[in-house]
């Protein structure tokens, strides 16, 4: 048997979350609307009209570029990408080809046994979108609601190794696009759309041989599938003699089925040319810094910084860092808590981020604030409330937006870790239930769980544990 090598390049088109479309005033979020309501004479190709850029696009589209470490051209241009399709009313896609926005780049990878995967960028460019067709009851319909929402295609290197790689590299960039809030970067909505370039060749070579490319993989799941599902297939060919041919390949979601399109195009076939109805894209240095100083920190500086800074684990700060506002609360806790990062880190990790997904929030829509979540800490280190409690404060001061000193001080929730109080709690218990007692000093010590559970009910949960754990051991014993 030969060791196979799986080499892979993705081809993404990201949707811009601009107000307004690339080259017209038509709203860019509105594709969704009913069919043919959010269009106008330039994004539906009447002749006559002329597209104006509009910048948001063009910064949102460098903000990214910046991201990516590309270079941003201070010139670059757009070119006709011409192809029939009904979903294109002009018969052209108005792209940019040889001179784009964007030039080189990379983003990094974290490996599972902690290196790094460089995964190139060979091309990072602004075009449109197109619009969509439906086929129904034997009819096909055309809405051109999306033509004109503004996109950004970016092509990376034949440099991931296997189906799990590539899904990681959409991991990490639908991160990184929500963290510099250019697309809202949902791949079920298509914001982030993926094609997969996909071949194979013998361990140890370094040839790239004929490749596929697997069309409409909208979600993580279906790449990890179907790129899985061509290399079964290359594979299988090959050693049976046969030969990969350059197909286009359309993945079937439902099925988890590849489907032959069509022989793929070439380039010469979509004739490019510069778009004669728009200048050169001119910025100046100016600009250009401008949104150079947007740039935040990114999410892989972070996790590092996460990890030398605060002495996180790595998991720990991957999490933190999944997405930038749960980041921002984690920092602020540390910084109100000022004891230890990682005890900040367990309460987030286990209470906070179990209520953002239950709510449905991120963390800058909390009403908890990081300083509340440092004031419930502090208290629990205190011993003035129990690890139990603690969490019960935290769920009632986001419901009620009380500061949880008040929750504990106005519920009565501070711990009872008075010894004659807690015995007095458990003499009455030991005396309400002499059956269970009975059984326990017969040795159905499993029941002592239950004697520590009546008491906690008592006091409502605000019981030292330990301290109950001690008198109950001896309460029952008969000491
Ligand atoms: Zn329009
Ligand atoms: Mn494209």
């Amino acid at each position: 048997m030969t060791d196979y090598e799986t080499v892979i390049g993705l081809e993404t088109h990201i949707q811009l979350n601009t107000t307004t479309k690339i080259f017209c005033g038509c709203k860019a979020d509105s594709w969704e609307q009913p069919p043919n309501t959010n269009i106008c004479p330039v994004c539906s190709g009447l002749p006559g009209v002329l597209p104006v850029l509009n910048e948001a696009a063009v910064r949102k589209g460098a903000l990214l570029a910046a991201a990516m470490h590309s270079e941003i051209r201070l010139t670059s241009y757009f070119d006709r990408k011409n192809y029939f399709y009904p979903d294109l009313p002009k018969g052209y896609q108005i792209s940019q080809y040889d001179i784009s926005l964007g030039g080189g780049g990379f983003l990094d990878l974290p490996m599972p046994d902690g290196s790094m995967r460089r995964v190139n960028i060979a091309k990072l460019h602004l075009e449109e979108d197109a619009g969509k067709t439906k086929y129904e009851n034997g009819v096909r319909y055309v809405d051109f609601n999306r033509c004109g929402v503004p996109l950004v295609e970016m092509v990376t290197g034949p440099d991931l190794r296997s189906a799990d790689e590539a899904a990681q590299y959409l991991i990490r960039l639908r991160q990184l696009l929500r963290w510099l809030g250019v697309s809202e970067a949902d791949m079920e909505k298509g914001h982030l759309r993926c094609d997969a370039n996909v071949s194979i060749r013998e361990m140890g070579s370094t040839v790239l041989n004929t490749k596929t490319e697997i069309k409409n993989i909208n979600s993580i799941e279906a790449v990890r599938t179907a790129i899985n599902t061509e290399v079964e297939r290359q594979i299988a060919l090959v050693e049976a003699g046969g030969r990969v041919e350059a197909w286009t390949l359309d993945w079937d979601d439902a099925l988890k089925r590849l489907k032959k399109m069509r022989s793929k195009e070439t380039e010469a076939d979509y004739r490019y040319f510069r778009e004669p109805d728009l200048l050169p894209l001119k910025l100046d240095e100016a600009w250009r810094d401008e949104v150079l100083e947007l740039l935040p920190e990114l999410p892989l500086a972070r996790r590092t910084r996460f990890m030398t800074d605060y002495d996180l684990p790595e998991y720990d700060a991957d999490i933190l860092t999944g997405d930038r506002p749960i980041s921002e609360y984690f920092e602020a806790a540390v910084k109100a808590y000022g004891g230890d990062p990682k005890a900040v880190s367990n309460w987030i990790m286990n209470e906070i981020l179990r209520m953002l997904n239950d709510l449905g929030l991120a963390a800058d829509e909390l009403t908890i604030t990081p300083e509340h979540l440092a004031a419930v800490i502090r208290m629990v280190d205190a011993g003035t409330i129990n690890n139990a409690t603690g969490k019960a404060v935290l769920a009632k001061a986001q419901t009620s937006g009380k500061s949880p000193e008040s929750i504990v001080e106005e519920e009565g929730l501070a711990q009872v870790s008075d010894d004659s109080a807690l015995q007095a709690v458990i003499d009455q218990v030991l005396a309400a239930n002499p059956d269970e007692l009975n059984s326990y000093r017969n040795g159905k010590e499993g029941l002592f769980g239950w004697f520590m559970g009546q008491v906690m009910r008592e006091t409502r949960g605000k019981a030292d544990p330990q301290l109950t754990r001690q008198l109950l051991a001896k309460a029952l014993k008969g000491e």
